[in-house]
């Protein structure tokens, strides 16, 4: 029997590494896909559910509608569209599911998947860092299994199988340290989008590329980290690693360290999500360690990446920092992409944010439900949008 799979933000990029590998791997002969998901990339989102033979195709922009209609015209296949359309469509039971929508816009699906799927692959850190507690119940009652896209929880899911997870002293995740790692603060200052986009090691979708460069990216995956894998702030260490060749490690109390090693390509945690638990041969690249000759390490620089200090602040709040800080992330990234605010200027915005929430974060849960945490994203982004540089 073919295995039923979902691919939620198949048009970006997790989602096209996402289709590249269900199609290297029998295609629509092997996977009975039900849905595929974008937003205005309408082309690509047609093509995609063609090549899969999707049963359902939905765009989040509900003015774009018609346009994937047009481009399915005589397929057989479903085009919907909008936000509940988008839920809906997750409700669609299956076997494996991939969420890799960007931003908190993710959450909602997210939850629908983890009430159904057998197999969720999450990409979309955003759902577990504003509402890590709702996503990890949801998944407990309906015993839907958690696999990591990220590729430091892959890595750390990976170092798990060597220990208990008791025995765990600290998990270190790796950062590249993105395109200003060497940068001095007034250098940062002036840093344009098109340099900020530009990562050295990996190829991303333009928000997390510029949250690399940030290292907003970082501290997310620390909340995430913290979620996942239930460890304190203090047992979660971040270090620079320029190489992105080793892409996180545990410490155990021994002090025996467990890393997973690969070239940095998503296609590696993506199908590991997908065949786990099977390791069949992926398009990735071997690792020629000659050619490689060296794998550095540095502390990472609070004063110049503010954001890993923050990471700690929303850990030390609780609640729903997470959340707050999220949807101020988003809405700094926003701002910087339009041209609104400077490169600094973001981590600024979300500090401000941050504390002026922060006692109301702190007093809620995500376990309230959906609608809490998304009342005080709704609350976070306003004042985002309303932030002045000084
Ligand atoms: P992209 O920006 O490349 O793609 C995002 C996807 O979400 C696209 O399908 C896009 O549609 C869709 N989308 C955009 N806005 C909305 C919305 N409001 N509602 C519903 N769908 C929407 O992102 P990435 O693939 O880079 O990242 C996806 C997730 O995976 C993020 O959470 C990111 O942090 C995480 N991640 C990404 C990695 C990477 O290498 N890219 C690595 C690790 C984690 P369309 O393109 O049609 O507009």
């Amino acid at each position: 029997m073919r295995r039923t799979v979902s691919i939620f933000g198949s048009t970006g990029s997790i989602g096209c590494n996402t289709v590249d590998l269900l199609l290297r791997q029998g295609g629509a002969a092997v996977y009975d896909v039900k849905v595929v998901t974008g937003a205005r990339n309408i082309k690509s989102l047609a093509e995609q559910a063609v090549l899969l033979k999707a049963d359902v195709a939905v765009t989040a922009d509900a003015t774009q509608l018609f346009a994937l209609k047009e481009a399915l015209e005589g397929t057989g296949i479903t085009a919907t569209a909008g936000a509940d359309a988008l839920r809906d469509a997750a409700t669609i039971k299956v076997d494996w599911a991939m969420s890799a929508i960007v931003g908190s816009a993710g959450l909602a699906p997210t939850l629908e998947m983890a009430k159904q799927a057998g197999i969720l692959a999450l990409a979309n850190k955003e759902s577990l860092v504003c509402a890590g507690e709702l996503v990890k119940a949801t998944c407990a009652e309906s015993g839907c299994i958690l696999v990591p896209v990220d590729s430091e929880h892959c890595a750390i899911f990976q170092a798990l199988a060597g220990g208990k997870h008791a025995d765990i002293s600290r998990i270190i995740l790796t950062a590249s340290g993105g395109p200003f790692r060497d940068w001095t603060l007034d250098e940062m200052a002036d840093v344009t989008l098109s340099q900020a986009i530009a990562h050295p090691n990996w190829d991303m979708g333009q928000r997390i590329s510029i949250d690399s460069a940030t290292m907003f990216n970082k501290a997310l995956e620390v909340i995430e980290a913290h979620q996942l894998f239930n460890v304190s702030a203090e047992q979660i260490e971040v270090v620079v690693h320029p190489q992105s060749i080793v892409h996180s490690m545990i410490e155990y109390k021994d002090h025996s360290v467990i890393a997973q090693l690969a070239a940095p390509d998503m296609r590696g945690a993506i199908g590991f999500a997908l065949n786990w638990p099977e390791r069949p041969p992926l398009p990735v690249e071997q690792l020629n360690f000659g050619a490689i000759a060296q794998l550095n390490f540095a502390t990472p620089d609070e004063n110049r990446f503010p954001a890993l200090r923050l990471a700690r602040r929303v850990l030390e709040i609780g609640g729903l920092a997470g959340a707050v800080f999220n949807a101020a992330k988003e809405s700094a990234l926003d701002r910087f992409i339009s041209g609104d605010i400077g490169f600094l200027d973001m981590a600024r915005l979300v500090e401000t944010v941050l504390e002026s929430l922060h006692v109301e974060a702190s007093q809620s849960s995500s376990l309230e439900g959906l609608e809490t945490v998304m009342a005080i994203d709704e609350k976070a982004r306003t004042k985002g949008k309303n932030w002045m540089p000084a």
